[in-house]
């Protein structure tokens, strides 16, 4: 079930009351642009890092798309596996939730490329998404509380 966000006062609503689980919103197409503007003026991720070409590369194989389909540059909180020291992507996001069952391979690719439009993740009273690392399967200590895919996804502190 995807919960439409269709102006930027229910995105204002949800980060004065946030959600108890950080969770991911389509944005109404028509509503897209002063959503984007209202996001932009309202930058997080401080502990954000840019995505690397071997790790976006790594990213688009895992989703079955092209390097280039990615519209923006991708960026991530900067932190790192506590047990093999891997620096946690997006991929990590991603195949958490294929693995634990919340969403498909297919619909993350739709989403991260920008095929299934604009879409906010809102940072949940959990302060943001444990991931378990694609490397050795740990559980991430402290959780990715940012994560952007230009112009296709925020997720937002
Ligand atoms: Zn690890």
């Amino acid at each position: 079930m995807v919960a439409v966000l269709q102006s930027v006062d229910e995105l204002e609503a949800l980060l004065k009351d946030r959600p108890d689980q950080s969770r991911t919103y389509k944005i109404d197409p028509g509503v897209v642009d002063e959503m984007i503007e209202f996001i932009r003026s309202h930058p997080s991720g401080a502990n954000s890092r840019t995505m690397d070409p071997a790790e976006v590369e790594e990213l688009a194989r895992y989703l079955d798309v092209a390097v280039e389909d990615f519209p923006g540059r991708l960026t991530v909180t900067d932190i790192a596996c506590s047990g093999c020291g891997r620096r946690l992507t997006i991929l990590d996001i991603a195949k958490t939730g294929v693995d634990n069952g919340l969403h498909s391979r297919e619909l993350m690719a739709a989403v991260l490329t920008g095929r299934a439009g604009q879409w906010v993740t809102v940072r949940g009273k959990d302060g943001g998404r444990f991931v378990d690392c694609a490397a050795c399967g740990l559980e991430s200590v402290t959780p990715i509380d940012d994560y952007a895919c230009s112009p296709v996804a925020y997720a937002w502190a």
